[in-house]
């Protein structure tokens, strides 16, 4: 149990089923962390804390919205007052509203920058406080490779995980001094309700494009993040693990 006695926070942990947030969650708790499920929906996030605890794991959930300052910081202090420590932090919480920049409304790309970008943002300032007293932490930041190589129709969402980069870059250099490492995670084609919305032609021709030729799992994600998260990997911060099978190479 690589993560025993470790307090872990995962937003946007509540989508049941093929969310990778929740499989974060499941492989931390695994790990033996303790698990604060934290999302919008309250019955999503009881949901899904309720699996951990079924399969062995100890896990609470909080309800709240990672785009409001006071929600993340709550969720900060919820923890710590049930726990007594923060020590690893998981900026899931993601959405997107896809469409081509001329088409694009000012509601999209605000909806989406607010959520993926300034959630995580909001959520690390108020779990740095905590971890810079500890003089420990782990934080791991789910950007996604459209972050890195661009996509048509999701300039919003490109230019939020691109921003996840460099917000990941920049709190590496600022607090690993403090002992806290920071990295990101850049997920290519994983199985999610998402992809599994898409036709099936289309789904063929996205693993034919990949070099392991088969799409992601949320495990395949969760795995390195669980390893991001414990001792074998301190010497590493300020780091893009991409997680793509091999199609952005
Ligand atoms: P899901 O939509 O399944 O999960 C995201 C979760 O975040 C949902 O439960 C959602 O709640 C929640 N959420 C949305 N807005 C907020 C908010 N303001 N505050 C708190 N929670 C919120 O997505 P995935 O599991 O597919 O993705 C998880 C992460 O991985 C995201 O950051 C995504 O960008 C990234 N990613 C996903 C890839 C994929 O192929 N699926 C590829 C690359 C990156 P609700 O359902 O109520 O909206």
């Amino acid at each position: 149990m690589t993560l025993s006695n470790q307090v872990a926070i995962v937003t946007g942990a509540g989508r049941a089923g093929k969310g990778i947030g929740r499989a974060i969650a499941l492989a931390l708790a695994k790990a033996g962390a303790s698990v604060v499920i934290s999302d919008f929906v309250p019955e999503n996030a009881d949901r899904v804390a309720n699996e951990v605890i079924t399969a062995g794991g100890k896990a609470i959930a909080i309800t709240s919205d990672v785009t409001l300052s006071s929600d993340c910081e709550e969720l900060v202090a919820r923890t710590v007052n049930e726990f007594g420590r923060l020590d690893i932090l998981i900026n899931n919480a993601g959405i997107t509203r896809d469409n081509l920049l001329l088409r694009m409304s000012e509601d999209d790309w605000d909806s989406v920058v607010n959520t993926n970008l300034k959630g995580a943002f909001l959520c690390t300032k108020a779990a740095a406080r905590i971890m810079v007293k500890q003089r420990r932490g782990k934080i791991v930041n789910i950007a996604s490779v459209m972050g890195i190589v661009g996509n048509a129709g999701q300039a919003n969402y490109a230019a939020s995980k691109g921003g996840i980069i460099a917000l990941t870059k920049s709190v590496a250099k600022e607090l690993g001094s403090r002992n806290i490492n920071i990295n990101a995670v850049a997920p290519g084609f994983i199985q999610t309700v998402m992809t599994d919305a898409l036709p099936e032609e289309l789904r063929d021709r996205m693993r034919e494009q990949v070099p392991l030729k088969r799409l992601g799992e949320p495990e395949d994600v969760a795995n390195i993040v669980v390893f991001l998260c414990t001792e074998a990997a301190s010497y590493l911060t300020g780091q893009v693990i991409t997680i793509d099978g091999g199609l952005f190479m």
